[in-house]
C-alpha cells in the first residue's frame, strides 16, 4: 500500500495518551511545530514526486518511559531532567506519523505486550505467530523488554526492529562474541545487530544510522525581527541543573563574560537561587521551550559549559541567531577517560561540548576554545560582540531534512535479508564502459586499477557512490573519508573485502588472512600482511589501529544530509 504524507497531528496526539509529564512535554512540542512539518511534508511530497512511498506498520515502544524500567525522566522534566531524549522521540513520532505510516505507540510493558500479541505474564513467552509490524523502533531499554517477552523469537524478528541510541553503538561493541574476547563488552552493546539498526542523535560513527531531531526555522518576517531586536551584550548559559554549573575554574571565565555581558541562566530550582549560580547571573528558573526560544531570540551568545554533551539547545540558539562558545577538549573526552561516557558501547573521542557543533557548523556560528586560557576566551567574547551572524539551521535538522532521511531509511534499508558478500570469483572483470567508478585512492590520490562487478547485488546507498580510499596508519575510516570530503559506507564494505583490493591498491599482500577482527579490511605495509574481514558484523568506520593502514569505503552525501549520497 502507497503512503499518503499527513499534514495535520491531531491524530497522532490522541495516539500519544496522557498521565505523564513527559508526554505533556511531547505533546506540546508536537503542537508548537505542527505547521512547519505540514510544510515540510508539502514540499517534500512535491520532490519526492514518483518515488516509491510504501506505507509500514510501525511500532514505537519508548522503553525508557516505562514503569518496568524506573522511568526516571518523567518526575524530571520539570526539573530540567534530560530534555534531549524527549525531544528527540517526540520528533521521530511526529516524522513517521507525518510521513503517512500505520503507527502504534507503547510506553509499558502492558501494551508493547498487547500490540506484540505476547500473552501477558512472568517469563518470557515466544511470538508464535508473524510479527504484525514492518518495523519496530525502541532503545535501549526497551531492547532488554523484548528480550524477556518474546523470548527466543526476538532473534529471528530483530531485523525489524530500530533502536534509538543518542550516542551511538560501534561494531566492536555490538558483537557479542568479539566484544567479550577482546574487551569490549558494556552494559548496553551485544546485541549482534547491524549496527546502521542503531540511529543516532547525531552523525557520529557513520557505522551507525543518523536520526537527529529537530530545530524550530526561522521565516522571512522572524529573520528580520530577530536583527532587531538582538541584544549585543546579553549571554545566555547553557545548563539547565545546577549540577552543570559545578565546573572547576567557572568563577574565572564567568567573571570575564561578565565584564562584557550580561549574563542569563535558566537554571531549575525549588525555593531559593541554587548555590552554584553566582548572583549577577539573570536566573528565568527552567523555562518552557517556547519561551526558551524567545529568551535565545533575544541573546547574542549562547555560551557551554562543557556539559551537557551533545544536546538539542545548541542547534537551537544557532537556529536563533546566537553564536555559540564552547570549550575545547584537550584532550579529548571518552569512555576511557570520562565517567559519563565509561560503558557507552563506543570509543568515540568527544573534541568538544558539542562536536557536532564544532565540525559541522564552526566559525562564525560557533566558537571552540580552550576555557583554561583566559586570553583565548576573553579574545572570543570580544569576536562575538563584534561579529554580527544570522540564524542559521542545517538542511539535516530542519523539519523538511528530517523527513526527507527518515523516508529514506524506510523505504531503503533492509536488514532482513542477508546481504550477500561481493562475489569474489568474478571481482577481478572490470566495471563496463567509463567512467570507471568506482575510483580507488590512494591516500596521496593515486587511482584506480580496481573497480567492482556490476552484477554485485543491490545495493542502497547505490553502489555507484562508493569511493575506495586506504587509510593512512592508525587512521580510521570515518576520519580516511573525512579528509578527502567524503562519508565512510558501511553499507559498502561487503564490496571491497576483496583480495582484489588490495592489488588494486597495488598492496603487495605476502600473507593474506582472513580475520574476525574490527579492523579488518586493512593491510600493514611493514609486514607486508594484508586481512580481509571474515565476519559483516565486525565491518567498522569507526576502528582504528597503529599498525595498519585500512581499506575504506567511502561515498559522497550531500551538503546538509549527510546521512545520503547524491543518488541515494
Ligand atoms: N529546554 C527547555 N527549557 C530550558 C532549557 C532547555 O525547554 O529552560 C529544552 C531545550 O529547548 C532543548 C531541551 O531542553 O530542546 C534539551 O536541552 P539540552 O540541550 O540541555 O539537552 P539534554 O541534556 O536535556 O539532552
Amino acid at each position: 500500500r502507497q503512503s499518503t504524507f499527513r499534514s495535520d497531528v491531531g491524530a497522532l496526539l490522541e495516539q500519544v495518551g496522557t498521565g505523564k509529564e513527559s508526554l505533556s512535554f511531547m505533546k506540546r512540542r508536537m503542537r508548537s511545530l505542527a505547521a512547519q512539518w505540514a510544510l515540510a511534508a508539502r514540499k517534500l511530497d512535491v520532490s519526492l514526486q514518483s518515488h516509491r512511498k510504501e506505507e509500514k506498520r510501525i511500532l514505537v515502544h519508548v522503553g525508557f518511559l516505562t514503569e518496568e524500567s524506573g522511568d526516571v525522566f518523567s518526575p524530571k522534566v520539570l526539573k530540567g531532567g534530560p530534555l534531549g531524549e524527549m525531544v528527540q522521540w517526540a520528533d521521530i513520532l511526529t516524522a513517521l506519523h507525518i510521513l503517512g505510516h500505520n503507527l502504534r505507540i507503547s510506553v509499558s510493558l502492558k501494551e508493547l505486550q498487547g500490540f506484540l500479541g505476547v500473552p501477558p505474564g512472568r517469563g518470557s513467552c515466544p511470538l508464535t505467530g508473524p510479527l504484525p509490524f514492518d518495523l519496530i523502533y525502541t532503545d535501549y531499554h526497551g531492547l532488554q523488554q523484548m528480550r524477556q517477552h518474546m523470548g527466543l523469537s526476538l532473534r529471528k524478528h530483530k531485523c525489524h526492529i530500530r533502536v534509538i541510541d543518542t550516542f551511538g553503538t560501534e561494531p566492536a561493541y555490538n558483537h557479542e562474541d568479539y566484544a567479550t574476547m577482546n574487551g569490549y563488552r558494556t552494559n548496553w552493546g551485544y546485541w549482534n545487530l547491524n549496527c546502521r539498526q542503531y540511529m543516532t542523535m547525531f552523525p557520529h560513527t557513520p557505522d551507525n544510522s543518523f536520526m537527529g531531531f529537530v530545530a524550530e526555522e526561522l521565516n522571512e518576517t522572524e529573520r528580520l525581527s530577530i536583527q532587531k531586536s538582538k541584544v549585543d551584550n546579553m549571554a545566555v548559559v547553557y545548563g539547565k541543573e545546577a549540577s552543570m554549573w559545578k565546573l572547576q575554574g567557572k568563577e574565572k571565565f564567568l567573571s570575564i563574560l561578565h565584564r562584557y555581558m550580561e549574563i542569563h541562566g535558566t537554571v531549575y530550582y525549588e525555593t531559593q537561587r541554587p548555590p552554584e549560580v553566582p548572583a549577577f547571573v539573570k536566573n528565568h528558573g527552567l523555562l518552557p521551550q517556547q519561551e526558551l526560544q524567545q529568551l535565545l531570540k533575544k541573546a547574542k551568545l549562547f555560551v557551554g559549559f562543557g556539559f551537557p554533551y551533545e544536546g538539542p539547545a545548541p542547534l537551537e540558539a544557532i537556529a536563533n541567531g546566537c553564536i555559540f562558545l564552547q570549550p575545547k577538549f584537550k584532550p579529548s573526552h571518552s569512555s576511557l577517560n570520562h565517567e559519563f561516557f565509561r560503558g557507552k558501547p563506543t570509543s568515540r573521542q568527544v573534541s568538544s561540548q558539542h562536536p557536532y557543533a564544532e565540525q559541522y557548523i564552526g566559525r562564525p556560528h560557533v566558537i571552540t576554545v580552550d576555557f583554561n586560557n583566559s586570553q583565548e576566551f576573553d579574545a572570543a567574547i570580544l569576536e562575538i560582540m563584534r561579529t554580527k551572524v544570522e540564524p542559521y539551521l542545517p538542511y539535516e535538522y530542519t523539519c523538511e531534512g528530517m523527513l526527507e532521511r527518515v523516508h529514506a531509511y524506510i523505504q531503503n534499508q533492509e536488514f532482513c535479508s542477508p546481504e550477500a558478500p561481493f562475489p569474489s570469483a568474478n571481482a577481478s572483470k572490470s566495471w563496463p564502459g567509463s567512467p570507471p567508478r568506482p575510483f580507488v585512492h590512494l591516500s596521496n590520490s593515486s587511482t584506480l586499477a580496481w573497480a567492482p562487478n556490476i552484477s554485485a547485488p543491490p545495493s542502497w546507498p547505490p553502489l555507484s557512490a562508493l569511493q575506495l580510499l586506504a587509510s593512512l596508519e592508525g587512521q580510521s575510516c570515518v576520519e580516511a573519508c573525512q579528509s578527502t570530503g567524503l562519508i565512510c559506507e558501511p553499507a559498502f564494505y561487503r564490496f571491497i573485502n576483496i583480495k582484489e583490493a588490495f592489488s588494486g591498491l597495488k598492496v603487495q599482500c605476502v600473507g593474506l588472512e582472513t580475520e574476525m577482527n574490527h579492523i579488518f579490511p586493512a593491510f600493514s605495509v611493514e609486514r607486508s600482511e594484508c586481512g580481509l574481514q571474515k565476519d559483516p558484523l565486525l565491518f567498522s568506520c569507526a576502528g582504528a589501529n597503529a599498525k595498519y593502514h585500512r581499506l575504506c569505503p567511502c561515498r559522497d552525501y550531500r551538503k546538509g544530509q549527510v546521512a545520503l549520497c547524491r543518488d541515494c
